[in-house]
């Protein structure tokens, strides 16, 4: 099938304190319908800015420098957030972490599901909620009149997927959306954002640190260092044999496909001390770092149906 959404060669500065910094460069992205795409990277790698910004919501003090976003078939320039907004509001839900914290707490779980769903519906909201309820997972009678302190953390996060789910999304971006849930409801809720994938043909963006539950859920993914992509493709192969040296790295941290568990973060920051950015952004960690490494940003080398982003593949270049 087409991709649904396609991010090319998005690149993001931040103006924080006067000084113009480049935070996010040449990112792609392309999710179909039906697909759970995976986005990976440390924190502070770029994830949610990159997909904030091309649905339009890039925060205040970030400047979007380059890039166009595909939704279906229309296309926008990744800079015109305004437009972005206008119109991907109505196909693209985002779930976030913590949605205990984001649900209103005076207002009742039903009625916060309720309000999203009247924007959309005219007729038999009621029937249309307690389905609403059915499909996440939860019984409508016995929680619907609960407030959001009355529920649990597992319930909370339900309930934000049933507003998420309200509107029809094509698209959902699920941002780290079980980070604040105990392992058992993290998989859960994974298990059955899959099944919802499915049956809706609904394409999601998973974000996460966590490269274990990604490996599960996801068909394809996105490996995200210091605001550059170093490797992307579909799973299997990334998983059989990581070409790049940090996702080297990260699948050689993941401790056991059986207990997920917080990613080992490798040492060093993502960023490391050089402000020299035109460089391969993970030199300062990489085993296997030579001086071509920082005489510019490795181009995408295509290789065994993926895209990796290290000299280490390219072939000979004049230096
Ligand atoms: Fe390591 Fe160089 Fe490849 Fe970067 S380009 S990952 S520094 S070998
Ligand atoms: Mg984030």
């Amino acid at each position: 099938t087409e991709s649904l959404l396609t991010i090319t060669d998005l690149s993001i500065d931040s103006l924080r304190d006067g000084t113009r910094r480049r935070i996010v460069e040449g990112f792609n992205l392309s999710v179909r319908a039906g697909e759970i795409y995976g986005l990976v990277g440390e924190s502070g790698s770029g994830k949610s800015i990159s997909m904030m910004a091309s649905v339009g919501l890039a925060a205040q003090g970030l400047d979007v420098r380059s890039g166009t976003v595909n939704f279906g078939t229309r296309r926008f320039a990744a800079s015109d957030q305004k437009s972005l907004r206008g119109n991907l509001s109505h196909g693209v839900s985002l779930l976030f972490q913590n949605a205990k914290g984001a649900l209103n707490p005076f207002i009742t779980v039903g009625k916060q599901v309720e309000r999203v769903l009247r924007r959309r519906r005219r007729s038999d909201i009621q029937g249309e909620l307690k389905e609403l309820f059915r499909v996440v997972g939860l019984n409508y009678a016995d929680l619907g009149r609960k407030y959001p302190h009355q529920v649990s953390g597992g319930q909370a996060q339900r309930v934000a997927m049933a507003c998420a789910l309200a509107t029809e999304p094509a698209l959902l971006i699920a941002d780290e959306p079980t980070t604040a849930l105990d392992v058992t409801t993290e998989r859960e809720m994974l298990r059955f954002l899959a099944s919802i994938c499915r049956q809706r043909n609904m394409a999601v963006v998973l974000i996460a640190h966590n490269l274990s539950l990604v490996s599960e859920y996801c068909s394809s993914l996105s490996i995200l260092h210091a605001g550059q992509v170093v490797e992307t493709g579909n799973l299997a192969p990334i998983f059989a044999e990581p070409l790049h040296p940090y996702t080297q790295g990260l699948i050689a941290a993941v401790p056991d496909v059986d207990s997920p568990r917080e990613l080992v973060p490798l040492i060093g920051s993502v960023w490391g001390g050089s402000s020299e950015l035109d460089r391969c952004r993970f030199s300062h960690r990489c085993p296997h770092a030579m001086p071509r490494c920082e005489r510019r940003i490795p181009p995408a080398v295509k290789r065994d149906g993926r895209e990796v982003h290290c000299v280490l593949y390219e072939q000979e270049v004049s230096a």
